[in-house]
């Protein structure tokens, strides 16, 4: 059944006796479903697929106070009733790595089939205030970390708005704002932060002892650190690679856990070499993990200290690969000095499709968007398009990997790089009894990405229904208007 076919229907009383549907029975996992049971919301007849227990198979879902409360073979009964023939159940994808966090980001991002997002590299200074501002206001959950970025700009008084254009970038610590800064970091921890935000790169004067101490308070919290690389590129001393030797050696001598984020835009070419490097650590038994966006663009501020000098030699690339998101107009060495001077976004053309499908296809990378910050006309399409893009154009067009294996990468495998320090994250990721309601429904055949770089703005299609805590936030494949069921994704807060 296609999705748009899909129906879904509340019932009264009397319609609820002949709401019983019969699922094709194939062996699994199942729960013991007590007799007469009605559940608030059933999934009728869809093919779940769970990469925690390996399940696979047509099952019918009864959720009930925002949680899973019965997966089945058999019929169930609902007061509503999603039937979900011939379409994937999934664990709502989780993006660790999601700059865009305002209504308008949330419905992109849910259309998209997202049920949690998240800012993890940037992060922010001030945690209460950042979970007040989206806390019975949210078509999905957030969630936050504390973030060196923000942190070292409140400290050195840092002019730039998102990221550093002043001290922040290009001025050494002094010892006293290093005892500042550890101290804003760890009030951010005892306020519930999910993780360490850290981009080395855009904090370029920040010495290789100010990144370890860093590392030391993420570690007292059990934070993963969420690092953008000091270098990206290729050319010696200024490698991704050398920059992965800077916060695996602060990983192993502290013992924070270590998140690489966006690993192609660090990369480029030499991305096999770095994930090789990430996996030789898990098979040392470090605890790093790392995450692409499947896109062979970055984007980022064209005034940040990314593009100081060298910027050319360090990514290989010139001013016509970088495009000003505002018009979608190509750089020239004029334009890009204006355009330096004012200020915006910039979307680079740098990474090789051949680095791109090779860290999608990898098991051990995570799908994370790096969605940009503003809803401009011509911003990044990874924040509107990241998850069908893997799913239609990689996972069915291209083949590139199988549909289980994608779906552990935004599912579960994000829950457990948190959940050591925030264990909400043991009921995401996965559909078992007990687990949150965060389920997206989808159709394999149909699903994919719109957003293009020519117009950013378009939905992902396919995806059919997203539940959030239970709540329908995507219906027949539309937004549904006036539910905001999202909630926080919080470590515990300490006094
Ligand atoms: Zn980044």
């Amino acid at each position: 059944m296609s999705w748009k076919s899909c129906g879904f229907r509340r019932v009264g009383v009397a319609g609820i006796v002949a709401l019983v549907v019969y699922a094709t029975v194939l062996p699994g996992r199942l729960s013991r479903v007590p007799a007469g049971e009605v559940y608030e919301l059933v999934i009728a007849s869809g093919r779940v697929m769970d990469p925690e227990s390996g399940l696979d198979a047509v099952r019918n879902i009864g959720v009930r106070a925002g949680k899973v409360s019965a997966i089945s073979a058999e019929g169930l009964s609902g007061k509503a009733v999603i039937d979900a023939k011939g379409l994937v159940v999934a664990p709502g994808f989780i993006d660790l790595h999601e700059h865009g966090q305002q209504p308008r980001n949330y419905q992109f991002q849910a259309r998209d089939g997202v049920t949690t997002s998240l800012e993890l590299e940037v992060g922010t200074d001030d945690v209460p205030k950042w979970y007040a501002a989206r806390e019975g206001k949210s078509l999905i959950n957030f969630g936050v970390s504390v973030g060196h970025i923000p942190v070292r700009m409140k400290v050195l008084h840092d002019p730039g708005t998102f990221l550093p254009t002043g001290d922040a970038a290009h001025r050494a610590a002094t010892p006293g704002e290093l005892a500042e800064m550890s101290q804003e970091m760890e009030k951010g921890f005892r306020q519930g932060a999910l993780a360490e935000g850290m981009g080395v790169n855009y904090t370029a004067a920040a010495t290789h002892s100010e990144i370890v101490d860093m590392f030391k308070i993420a570690a007292k919290y059990r934070a993963s650190v969420h690092v953008h690389l000091r270098y990206a590129g290729m050319k010696e001393p200024t490698t991704g690679l050398a920059a992965l030797e800077e916060v695996l050696a602060a990983a192993v001598a502290t013992g924070a856990p270590l998140h690489v984020v966006h690993i192609t835009s660090m990369g480029l070419r030499y991305t096999p070499d770095l994930i090789a490097m990430v996996e030789g650590a898990q098979r040392h038994g470090l605890d790093v993990t790392t995450e692409c966006y499947p896109y062979t663009a970055g984007s980022t501020s064209l005034e940040s200290a990314v593009f100081d000098a060298g910027w050319q030699e360090g990514m290989g690339i010139t001013y016509k690969d970088l495009q000003w998101a505002e018009t979608g107009e190509r750089l020239t060495a004029e334009t890009f000095e204006k355009y330096r001077k004012q200020g915006g976004v910039v979307v680079i053309h740098s990474i090789p499709e051949e680095a791109a499908r090779t860290a999608v296809a990898n098991p051990i990378v995570m799908i994370a968007s790096d969605g940009t910050w503003t809803v401009g006309p011509k911003v990044h399409p990874r924040g509107q398009g990241s998850f069908a893009r893997v799913l239609g154009h990689y996972v069915r067009d291209e083949k590139a990997l199988d549909l289980m294996t994608a779906l552990r990468k935004m599912t579960l495998m994000p829950a457990r790089r948190l959940e050591k320090r925030a264990p909400v994250f043991k009921d995401k990721g996965r559909i078992r009894v007990g687990s949150d309601a965060d389920i997206t429904i989808f159709d394999p055949t149909r699903i994919i990405d719109k957003a293009t770089y020519e117009e950013p703005l378009q939905y992902s299609e396919g995806i059919a229904f997203v539940l959030v805590n239970g709540v329908p936030v995507v219906k027949d494949g539309q937004l549904v208007d006036g539910v905001l069921p999202g909630r926080a994704a919080r470590a515990p807060i300490l006094q």
